[in-house]
């Protein structure tokens, strides 16, 4: 457990949605956000009006966020009058409309953009009661990355006093595009904990999303989430019932061990939920939590190992996906015999310091084909694609001694994988290929994937009616192209969810020792998918 707080942003254009937000936001939220610069001009006095209605048991948040700033953000630096008047009306703007929103007594947190800084320092611009009875958040926003002086606008916030300036909180967030940049936004955290300062540090975009779910065990003040999917505030943010139900982020502590999946992209990853879901029924102190990694040196030289690490978590294991399954092996201490064999890697386990690495993709794949075919030894089986995945199939086939054939749309590196494996090799031409001597039929393309894929099949109805199974690795949506063409020819069919389970049931095992409920799991995976 710990102490930091949930708010959930609101933002509307009318009055009334805007109110309808508050309500469904009561329920999740420890602090309500409303986003009154969301609000059409013309609605606010409703909104003031409706929201003094409301009987919220949560603290409400004032928030305006300005479409330009009355002035740059350089207290502590000397002021230019000159520059102040000239822009003195957009200044009296935004007070009127602060002035109207502080009128609602039920306010209980004030988020002031760093400008208004200047404006406090400057004169007394609200009455100084209607401040004391409020907490106040100073917040520093950069949408473009993070700057090499962010320590200074720390540290200016952290001054406030000085100036006689009212600043409780301290909200600092900035655009994030690799992993690596969210590292000085983090140190900012740790340094807010030892001088006992309330921060809110928050690293936007994808790659910041670690930042959001594992800030408040390490002492944020508080974290922002969306209401809804599709309607976040900010770039990364991630809906209040995910933090809550998968990542329990109110739960977590510094000694919370941390997985997670590196990955580039992994916006689109299920394994936060499977996993999740996972230590939830174990009930472990443990999350797993999505790292975009463009730069995987860089990050396993900052982030995981001993000697040159510039933020202390409490790691113990990773799934590895695109494009990294190759390149972690030179990171790792020891690789297991059979992720050696397939090449590439997608779990780490790390204990004592050092890197494990294993290949679960092989088990993951074998395990439904087995429980669904029996014995596979003698049976002849087409691999369609010469990618990651299908190195893991071919290596689990040959050890159940199939016979494989790898049909590919690029002839050499089906030539050169077939060659590695002693396999068959063929061309992937989806109008000339001809599956009728082939029991099985395996998709390892991205075909049909949801998305700009999701039409496509590397065969048709026609091709693999005489086959007597097809298998999709593909596992979203739930229903492939490829599957149905199968369906409509009347073979039966496995689709990619059984491996995505499988594959993720040994991971946990790898992890934790043990038994990975797969019930749980393979129902926080359906949640998610697309029929
Ligand atoms: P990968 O390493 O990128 O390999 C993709 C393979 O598909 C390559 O051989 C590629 O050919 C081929 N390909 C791509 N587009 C194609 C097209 N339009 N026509 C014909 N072939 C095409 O990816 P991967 O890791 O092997 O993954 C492949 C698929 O399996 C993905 O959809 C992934 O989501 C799925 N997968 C599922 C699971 C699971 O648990 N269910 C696990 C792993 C992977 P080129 O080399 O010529 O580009």
């Amino acid at each position: 457990m710990n102490n930091g707080k949930l708010c959930v942003s609101v933002c509307a254009e009318t009055a009334a949605e805007l109110t309808q937000q508050i309500e469904r936001a009561e329920d999740l939220a420890d602090v309500i956000e409303i986003r009154f610069d969301c609000l059409n001009e013309n609605e606010l006095d409703s909104a003031l009006q409706k929201i003094s209605r409301l009987n919220s048991k949560k603290s409400l948040l004032a928030t305006f966020r300005p479409k330009s700033k009355w002035a740059e953000f350089f207290f502590g630096k000397v002021i230019d009058k000159e520059v102040l008047e000239k822009k003195n009306s957009a200044f009296r703007e935004r007070i009127n409309l602060w002035n109207k929103v502080l009128s609602l007594r039920k306010i209980d947190f004030l988020d002031f953009e760093d400008d208004l800084f200047i404006g406090f320092m400057m004169s007394d611009i609200f009455e100084n009661d209607i401040l004391q009875k409020r907490e106040i958040i100073f917040s520093y926003h950069n949408f473009e990355g993070v700057p090499n002086n962010l320590r200074q606008t720390y540290e200016d916030f952290s001054s406030a006093e000085e100036f006689n300036v009212k600043c409780d909180i301290i909200k600092i967030a900035t655009q994030t595009d690799d992993v690596t940049d969210t590292i000085e936004i983090w140190k900012l955290l740790k340094q807010a904990e030892q001088e006992n300062k309330n921060l809110i540090p928050i690293a936007m975009g994808e790659a910041g999303k670690w930042t959001r779910i594992l800030g408040l065990a390490h002492g944020a003040f508080m974290t922002y989430a969306a209401l809804d999917a599709g309607k976040e505030t900010a770039s990364g943010q991630i809906t209040a019932q995910d933090l809550i139900e998968t990542y329990r982020v109110k739960e977590l502590d510094e000694r919370t061990e941390i997985y997670g999946i590196l990955g580039n992209p992994v916006s689109h990853s299920l394994s936060p939920y499977i996993h999740n879901a996972a230590f939830k029924f174990h009930n472990l102190n443990a999350v797993f939590v999505p790292f975009e990694v463009k730069n995987l040196d860089e990050f396993i030289t900052k982030f995981i190992r001993h000697e040159t690490r510039e933020v202390e978590l409490n790691f113990k294991g990773f799934s590895v996906t695109i494009p990294h399954k190759q390149a972690i092996i030179k990171h790792l201490d020891f690789v297991d015999e059979t992720a050696e064999k397939i090449g590439a890697v997608n779990t780490v386990k790390i204990a004592r310091g050092k890197l494990y690495g294993y290949n679960t993709d092989a088990e993951g794949f074998i395990e439904p084909l087995k429980n669904t075919c029996g014995e596979l030894k003698n049976l002849k089986v087409a691999v369609l694609g010469s990618g990651g995945a299908a190195r893991a199939c071919i290596y689990a086939l040959q050890q159940a001694e199939a016979k494989v054939t790898i049909f590919a749309r690029d002839i050499e590196k089906a030539k050169v994988l077939a060659d590695e494996f002693q396999a068959s090799f063929s061309d992937l031409k989806s109008e000339i290929s001809d599956f009728k001597f082939f029991d099985i039929v395996i998709n390892a393309t991205p075909l049909g994937t949801i998305g700009g894929l999701e039409n496509q099949t590397p065969v048709t109805a026609d091709q693999i009616k005489t086959a007597h199974l097809a298998y999709d690795l593909v596992y979203n949506p739930f229903e492939t192209r490829f599957l149905r063409e199968a369906k409509s020819a009347g073979v039966p069919t496995v689709g990619g969810l059984a491996m995505l389970i499988s594959q993720a049931m040994a991971q946990f095992k790898i992890w934790t020792e043990l038994d990975a409920p797969m019930k749980e799991m393979s129902r926080a995976a359906l949640g998610k998918l697309q029929p």
